[in-house]
């Protein structure tokens, strides 16, 4: 089994979680109904993209 050489000391364990608290943003609100959507995505509520309707959705 690989085992660590050094300890990690709790600076550098602090350094690389340094990141860890940042989360994808992702999503961002259709434009013509209002849900969230993923970026340059399609919604996938009404089927809308860049203000025009690509398909046809429900009903
Ligand atoms: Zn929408």
């Amino acid at each position: 089994m690989a085992v660590p050489k050094r300890k990690v000391s709790p600076h550098r364990r602090g350094i690389r979680r340094s990141h860890d608290s940042l989360k994808p943003e992702a999503f961002h609100e259709c434009p013509n109904c209002g849900e969230l959507k993923r970026p340059h995505n399609m919604c996938d509520a009404c089927g809308h993209y860049n203000g025009r309707e690509i398909v046809a959705v429900g009903l």
